[in-house]
Formats: structure tokens, C-alpha cells, sequence
């Protein structure tokens, strides 16, 4: 492989929620771009370890830890390790996240509790140990042109509403206005966080919406490009994020959706 024209050759990633889905297309696209990436997971250590094999096996390199992000100490641990074993951190992907579906009025508060502990608490605090560490450490001219980068792993659900997901939504609307102003706290410092809103894309969590034809055919009435997306296509978004490329990027959502928010209803209607 040609490493000068790799975009985050020397730098360090940490991806949540790497072991399957998106965080995984994510880890492996950032590894293809010569980012040394700690894959964390919280409970499926085989999973996590066969992400990291196919990333040393395309010439990559990292590692595995687990943590549960929404655990202040658990966060804490695994900056630190990553911070001992490749000196700093230069990117952190916060994309661990879970969906756990109820009706409003049934829905319990462990439901409401568990998914904003995980996509809300989970991002702020690894936010924060990120931040910290850019902090620390400042700009190294030679790895990027910013002291640091935070990806937020947001959904179309920031802005579009969801019936049977009041958690989900709430913690994903949650994340754009944490990102926002963070984003303005450090911009100055030439830290950039940035989200990324995906539509449906094809992993375990949405299984239901495309593991047979109908519910498929279904799915497609909300995506104009008539087609699911695929974690490698979030993949390429987290790379230009991350890289020198979108240098003057700061504070926004790239949506990567195939146009789910393009109100594909009205189409021919209205
Ligand atoms: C959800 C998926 C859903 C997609 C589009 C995502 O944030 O996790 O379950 O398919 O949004 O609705």
C-alpha cells in the first residue's frame, strides 16, 4: 500500500461499539488508512477479536478493549491504556449504541435509562476523556492540522421522530446538541467534532427492517436511492471526517442516508 497518500497514516482512533455494524466498517476504514485503532466492545470479546484479525490481515494494526462506555471508569481505563501503549489518542469514533423499542406508554425506566446511559453518557464521557488528551497534547503539524477529532455516531432520528423509539430519538437529538456545543466550546483550540447521521444501514441492529423481501420492500419507500446502506458507506464518511480533508468542518451532521430526510412521501404526493 502507498502510505503517503493514506489520510490518517501515524494516528491513533478509538472506535466504540467496534466489534459489529457500523462501528466495525468504521474501524476497518480508518485501519485501511493507516490509523492504529483500539476496537472496543463491551461483551462480544470473539467478535471484537475477528474485527482486529481482518484488520491485521489488510496490513493494519490495534487492538481490543473492553469497556462499557456509559461506566466513567471503564472510559477512563481505556484512554489510558491506549494513551500507554501508543502514546496518544488523535481520533475517537463515539458510535457504541443500542435501540431498546417500547411503546411510550409501556416503556420502562430501564429501557429509558439503558439507551440514554449508552448513546448519550457513553459519548459525553468519552468526549470528555478525548478532549482532555487533545488538550494535553496540542497540535503535532506532522500527524494532522487539528489537536484532535470527535466523530458522534448521531442517526436521521436527531431530527426526523420516531414512534416506539422515544429513547432512541431523544438520546440521538441528545447527541446533536452535545456535539454543537462542544464543538463551539473547542473549535477555538482547533479541535473538531463533527456527527454522522446515519439512515438505515445493514447491521444487527435493524435486522428486522431488511432480513426478508417484504420488510425490505418496505424499508425502500423511506430511501430514495432505493437501496439500504452499508457500513463501509459510513466507513468513508468517518475517514474524511477525521482526516485534514474536512479541515474547516466543525459542528455539523453529515447525514449519510440516501436520502431518508428528503421526505421520499412526497415524491408523488402532496
Ligand atoms: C436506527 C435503525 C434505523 C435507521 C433508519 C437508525 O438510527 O438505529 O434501526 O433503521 O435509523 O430509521
Amino acid at each position: 500500500m502507498n502510505t503517503k497518500s493514506r489520510r490518517l497514516t501515524g494516528q491513533v482512533a478509538i472506535v466504540t461499539g467496534a466489534s459489529s455494524g457500523i462501528g466495525a466498517g468504521v474501524a476497518k476504514a480508518m485501519a485501511a488508512e493507516g490509523a492504529v485503532v483500539v476496537v472496543n466492545y463491551s461483551s462480544s470479546a470473539g467478535k471484537a477479536e475477528k474485527i482486529l484479525n481482518e484488520i491485521k490481515q489488510a496490513g493494519g494494526e490495534g487492538i481490543i478493549f473492553k469497556a462499557d462506555v456509559s461506566k466513567e471508569k471503564e472510559v477512563i481505563d481505556m484512554f489510558q491504556t491506549t494513551i500507554k501503549e501508543y502514546g496518544t489518542v488523535d481520533i475517537v469514533v463515539n458510535n457504541a449504541g443500542l435501540q431498546k423499542d417500547a411503546k411510550f406508554h409501556e416503556m420502562t425506566l430501564e429501557e429509558w435509562n439503558h439507551v440514554i446511559d449508552i448513546n448519550l453518557t457513553g459519548q459525553f464521557l468519552c468526549s470528555r476523556e478525548a478532549i482532555k488528551e487533545f488538550l494535553k497534547r496540542g497540535i503535532v503539524p506532522e500527524r494532522s492540522k487539528s489537536a484532535g477529532k470527535i466523530i458522534c455516531m448521531s442517526s436521521v432520528h436527531e431530527v426526523i421522530p420516531w414512534a416506539g423509539h422515544a429513547n432512541y430519538s431523544a438520546s440521538k437529538g441528545g447527541v446533536m446538541m452535545l456535539m454543537k456545543s462542544i464543538a463551539q466550546e473547542y473549535a477555538p483550540l482547533k479541535i473538531r467534532i463533527n456527527s454522522i447521521g446515519p439512515g438505515a444501514i445493514r447491521t444487527p441492529i435493524n435486522y428486522a427492517a431488511w432480513q426478508t423481501p417484504e420488510a425490505y420492500n418496505q424499508l425502500l419507500k423511506l430511501i430514495p436511492a432505493k437501496r439500504i446502506g452499508e457500513p463501509e458507506d459510513i466507513g468513508g464518511a468517518a475517514v474524511w471526517l477525521a482526516s485534514d480533508e474536512s479541515e474547516y468542518v466543525n459542528g455539523i451532521t453529515l447525514f449519510v442516508d440516501g436520502g431518508m430526510l428528503l421526505y421520499p412521501g412526497f415524491e408523488d404526493n402532496g
